[in-house]
């Protein structure tokens, strides 16, 4: 279960990190994160009785501004590309057909949660799809992304001028220590808000 708007940050036991911000590198926390796509594509999925999975995950991404975006991610994860044998959308860098796939999963229905700032459910989709392609990230953007994503799920989003200064900081020093560190003291002044 994706964590509810609110709700405290927990740490996981696998990496010590907080749950989700582990991924892709700590098992337990990118199960969590396919854990975001998989839960809403089964109770999709429960409709449609004696359908075949692939068949359904092809017609879902035909029409991905149909679907939320969940529901998109996961359908491309069920096709296997054609061009590079990856899950469609995931492959290597190069893969033409892949990076098509990634283009139209953009089309796809972002609805923020009740009591979220506008945009929360895009930064989260943004985070969790850059998580599960780590390899067309730059090591230094994933890192942020990943650490932000634990935030992001209990419904916070950085302002424009927050995300720029905090980009800017961890341009100056990416590690994790200092990284995660900034995303405590930056979830530390939303609270007091
Ligand atoms: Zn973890
Ligand atoms: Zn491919």
């Amino acid at each position: 279960m994706r964590p509810a708007v609110g709700a405290a940050l927990a740490r996981c036991d696998e990496c010590g990190g907080y749950e989700y911000g582990g991924a892709p590198d700590c098992r337990r926390c990118r199960r969590l994160v396919d854990g975001i796509v998989e839960e809403k594509w089964h109770c999709f999925f429960d409709q449609w009785q004696g359908e075949n999975e692939l068949d359904v995950a092809r017609l879902i991404t035909a029409e991905p501004d149909q679907h939320d975006w969940r529901i998109v991610d996961a359908a491309l994860d069920r096709i296997v590309c054609e061009e590079c044998g990856n899950r469609l959308s995931r492959g290597p860098m190069n893969c033409s057909a892949c990076n098509l796939a990634h283009g139209f999963r953009y089309a796809a229905i972002e609805s923020d949660r009740p009591g979220v700032p506008r945009g929360n459910e895009h930064a989260i989709r943004v985070n969790v799809s850059v998580v599960r392609r780590p390899q067309m990230t730059s090591a230094q953007e994933l890192l942020a992304r990943r650490l932000f994503l634990p935030a992001l799920l209990v419904g916070f989003l950085p302002t424009t001028a927050q995300a720029q200064r905090i980009s800017a900081m961890i341009k100056s020093d990416p590690t994790p220590e200092r990284v995660s560190g900034l995303v405590d003291d930056w979830l530390r002044d939303q609270r007091t808000w």
